[in-house]
């Protein structure tokens, strides 16, 4: 945890932030990095919700979770449902405290704003906890009237202005854009998504992180249109990999460049998954083998602060994965030791590929 003094420090002689700005917004607060506008756009910074951060900062970092989306708008439209806004900031934090007691320092919102999204709750729950947050602008499955007959120059104009301007009307800033498909086909909806995603990423150097189908191979429709695009596969993250097993499918992927996110391992916990969890694990060992331990993610698209899911659904789900976000660190990784996989990978994999692909290029 870097405190707000050596960040300061470090900042300085980064050049990140002047005095003035530092004093003006950041006074009153109390640890974790200091926010900075406008962002510069520098080598090894990452944007996350208080402002750019050194990549070697970054450390142990799950790259797609949803700490209050689906939730957090919501609840301020009815704070009653959540005990109230500090109550459940002070759940969030709570849980987030656990996780950074158990390594990990950075987690990766991937919750935009058609997911209910609420940055100033991103920002709250960063400086009380100490974790760092990345958010991120973009479009999921949901998208409101409103936008649906937008053109992809306005969904680009839109995403720039998240990364560059601020999210909402804040000045926090996205460090990452997300985009999705449904299936395996890609929907003249998501196309433009899509599209507009590979532009601002050309545009502000902010790396995409995707939703896929991947047991109908739904990445390589994705990864046609970043092509088409000129986006680099550097730059592209395919997430729900694992949700196959076809080694044709993943490895082409990877050879290809693109990175693979093996984020729904926990979800081969239930009695009835297709893909059991261990196996999902092994797919992990099986790319190492072949050469890619530099294009894998871990994390566990876990949505722990999800109070409005019906008691029912809540309960199941934790009764499947108690273990919630702390799967990866707690059974995921502990299963990849014992089927000799190294520190050095797992080092790889969980600190030394998030900090380089969520740097801005
Ligand atoms: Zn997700």
């Amino acid at each position: 945890m870097t405190t707000r003094r050596e960040f300061l420090k470090q900042a300085t002689a980064a050049g990140i932030l002047t005095a003035t700005s530092f004093q003006l917004t950041h006074a009153s607060k109390a640890t974790a990095p200091a926010r900075a506008a406008p962002t510069p756009r520098r080598a090894g910074v990452v944007q996350t919700v208080l402002g750019p951060l050194d990549a070697s900062e970054l450390g142990f970092t799950l790259t797609h979770e949803h700490i209050g989306g689906w939730t957090s708008d919501f609840s301020r439209k009815w704070p009653e449902s959540f005990g109230g806004r500090a109550g459940f900031v002070a759940r969030a934090v709570d849980k987030l405290k656990a996780v950074r007691a158990e390594g990990v320092s950075t987690v990766v919102d991937l919750s935009p704003y058609d997911v209910e999204r609420d940055v100033r709750f991103f920002e709250e729950v960063s400086q009380k906890s100490g974790m760092h947050i990345v958010a991120c602008t973009g479009q999921h499955l949901f998208p409101p009237e409103s936008m649906i007959a937008r053109s992809t120059e306005q969904f680009t104009e839109f995403f720039i202005k998240e990364i560059e301007q601020g999210i909402d009307d804040t000045d926090i800033k996205a460090g990452v854009i997300k985009v999705a498909t449904r299936s395996d086909g890609v929907t003249a909806f998501e196309e433009k998504a899509l599209r507009a995603a590979a532009r601002a990423s050309k545009a502000t150097g902010v790396p995409i992180e995707t939703h896929t189908h991947a047991r109908r191979r739904g990445g390589e429709k994705q990864v046609e249109i970043f092509e088409a695009e000129g986006v680099s596969p550097t730059r592209v993250s395919l997430g729900h990999s694992d949700d196959t097993d076809d080694m044709d499918y993943l490895i082409g992927l990877v050879r290809r460049g693109y990175t693979l996110g093996m984020d729904h391992i926990n979800r081969g916990l239930k009695p009835d998954a297709q893909l059991p969890w261990q196996k999902r694990a092994e797919r992990i060992k099986q790319l190492i083998d072949t050469g890619f331990v530099d294009k894998i993610f871990l994390s566990n698209d876990s949505e722990f602060a999800s109070s409005l899911l019906p008691e029912e659904a809540r309960d199941e789900r934790e009764k499947t994965n108690p273990d919630g976000m702390l799967f990866n660190t707690r059974k995921l990784i502990p299963y990849l030791k014992q089927i000799s996989v190294s520190d050095r990978e797992i080092h790889a994999i969980t600190i030394d590929n998030p900090s380089r692909f969520f740097t801005r290029s």
